[in-house]
């Protein structure tokens, strides 16, 4: 059966166009040029921001995949950039808030299926510390920026698998979080 995952989805060798190009494990090789094409997982930064009543921030996707569900703010690591410049980068774009103080929280894998291909990506956490919320703005490719309380987040709401598994250990340490974030 046809999957999403690369080794069902890529039939040829994207450097010489060669049909002998089988999956081995964690890559591809090409056995008319011996190009190797790994499979590696994308880093992702994701943001655990509350406000003055310790409220998650949870934005609203805009687009596919997941559109209309909820997401943790944050987004893909660009290339030769670190997670603590992506996250900040990221809180500026979609919310127009300046990250003051970053805490690593925890990373977690998660596959991701756009136009029909997987892609992997390892999901890296941090509890981030806001100064002021004054400028709060939901730009980007997300709709809307809202707080929910701790009692009132309802997992199936939220899109990703990895961001379910974030948000749930939010609220199992809910109280240490906002210790940590005073
Ligand atoms: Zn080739």
């Amino acid at each position: 059966m046809s999957t999403t995952h690369p080794k069902d989805q890529i039939s040829y060798c994207p450097k010489c166009g060669g049909k002998k190009f089988p999956y081995a494990g964690k890559n591809f090789h090409c056995q008319d040029c011996g190009f190797t094409f790994y499979i590696n997982s994308s880093a992702a930064v994701a943001a655990i921001i509350l406000n003055e009543k310790n409220e998650l921030l949870l934005t609203r996707r805009k687009f596919e995949p997941m559109a209309g569900l909820l997401d943790l703010p944050g987004g893909f690591v660009d290339p030769m950039e670190s997670a603590e410049t992506a996250v900040r980068r990221e809180i500026k774009e979609e919310l127009n808030l300046e990250i003051d103080q970053l805490h690593f929280f925890c990373s977690v894998p998660n596959e991701y299926t756009f136009n029909g291909l997987s892609y992997f990506t390892t999901d890296i956490t941090f509890l981030c510390k806001v100064d002021s919320m004054e400028h709060i703005h939901a730009e980007d490719d997300i709709s809307e920026a809202l707080f929910i309380a701790p009692e009132n987040i309802r997992l199936e709401d939220i899109g990703a698998t990895s961001m379910k598994v974030i948000v749930q250990k939010y609220l199992d340490e809910h109280q240490n979080v906002a210790r940590i974030l005073r």
